[in-house]
């Protein structure tokens, strides 16, 4: 096994407890042997032979994970019809790109919300026969859709129990590690954002079987009535969870529907980043059309809805996760910190919004049994970056180091 001892100036460990100072992290192989303070016991003969990398003004931390990506999506502002419409291919090829995109920013871990037929899993495939480099991916494949529905060129279109029932037994037989089931429509044209898909049977049956095969459920809500939905049938985790009205994207906080969610305990990814780089992207532009114009207009009056139901929903107990949206429309393979630094002004402190992209997004992923602390037993998936984070969130963005299962993907020290 190779050794090695890394030093920082401080350690955030993921769990929310405050920062250890001059740490030492012992790894062995892909593992964490030990955590020590200043230096390496006398009589712990678990270092021999170590090489050693220093980061002496750095923090150190777990990888970063991104609770909600579409890799087979480029983030460029491409308009959705157009994006899928390339081969199968391609969508590998791009998914590759953002994947190591994404792991040069130091995030390890990318749960991936949606892509077209087999294309995520091959990727995986891909990443770990060693054939290219890449973060630890969580995947469910095509979400499932009613015909016609938010994302259907993914081809996960089924309605009706007896379909839906296959289709969690199908994608579960394919390598997904969740299912996840459009509840509402969303930017994909002529889809509903503001009314529930399916009914309330079709996603009981849904969520018993996918529990019955050991996957979480993902439901993506983009109205209120969808949220009670979700929290009825026993949904693990929630996409979004905004409360669109109507077709123009106006909004209204539905208190009810978010107690449930609160006392249902799943987990939620708010994805604020997408309408931040929607902003930015549109603002940018120097000179917009009525069309451009009206799409800005809309964006900065969603996000400021969104802020707002946000800190109303932290207040009312629900638990988030950092999740971005990547890939989609603008937003960018390195928007987590972006979501963190939205998800703090939102109402979480900085500790929060870091235990949100690492010990917690682990455990919504089921993960945690390898991820999201940096402690003994658990995978060598760590970044050093640059200060402290806790001044400042955007500190994450000055990665010096990135380790992914004990071994260095970048050394910038
Ligand atoms: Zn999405």
């Amino acid at each position: 096994m190779t050794r090695t001892i890394i030093r920082a100036g401080r350690l955030i460990d993921g769990s929310g407890a405050p920062p250890l100072i001059d740490p030492v992290v012992v790894l062995d192989g892909s593992r964490i042997a030990a955590v020590f303070q200043g230096a390496v016991p006398e009589n712990w003969d678990g270092a021999a032979g170590a090489s050693v990398l220093e980061y002496p003004d750095a923090t150190l931390l777990p990888g970063l994970i991104d609770c909600h990506v579409h890799l087979n999506l480029p983030g460029d502002g491409t308009p959705f019809p157009l994006a899928v419409e390339e081969p199968d291919g391609v969508l590998v090829a791009i998914s590759v790109r953002n994947a190591q995109t994404a792991l040069a920013a130091g995030i390890t871990t990318l749960r991936d919300c949606g892509g077209r037929g087999a294309t995520t899993f091959d990727v995986r495939r891909a990443i770990d026969r060693g054939y290219v480099s890449g973060p630890r991916l969580v995947l469910c494949g095509q979400p499932i859709t009613i015909t016609g529905g938010h994302c259907w060129y993914f081809g996960g279109e089924a309605d009706g129990v007896d379909a839906l029932r296959h289709k969690v037994r199908e994608l579960a037989k394919m390598g997904a590690d969740f299912i996840k089931v459009m509840g509402t429509g969303g930017g994909t044209p002529g889809t509903m954002s503001w009314q529930p898909s399916f009914s309330r049977e079709e996603l009981d049956v849904l969520a018993q079987e996918a529990h019955s095969l050991l996957r979480k459920v993902s439901i993506h809500c983009l109205c209120g009535e969808a949220l009670l939905l979700a929290a009825a049938v026993g949904a693990d985790h929630i996409e979004h969870a905004w409360f669109i009205t109507d077709e123009a994207g106006n909004q209204r906080y539905m208190p009810e529907a978010v107690d449930a969610l609160a006392r249902s305990g799943a987990r939620v990814s708010a994805t604020l980043a997408v309408g931040y780089h929607s902003i930015k992207a549109l603002a940018a532009l120097e000179r917009r059309s009525p069309d451009e114009q009206a799409a800005l207009d809309r964006w900065r009056s969603m996000m400021d809805d969104n802020l707002s139901h946000f800190n109303a929903q932290v207040k009312a107990g629900v638990q988030f996760v950092a999740g971005t949206d990547a890939g989609w429309g603008h937003t960018p393979y390195t928007a987590v910190v972006d979501e963190m630094e939205l998800m703090h002004q939102g109402g979480l402190s900085s500790m929060e919004a870091i235990v949100a992209a690492t010990s917690r997004a682990a455990s919504a992923l089921a993960i945690d049994g390898d991820l999201g602390l940096v402690r003994e037993g658990m995978v060598a998936n760590l970044i050093a970056v640059a200060g402290n984070p806790l001044d400042d969130l955007r500190n994450l963005e000055k990665v010096q180091l990135v380790m992914k299962n004990g071994t260095l993907v970048s050394d910038r020290a």
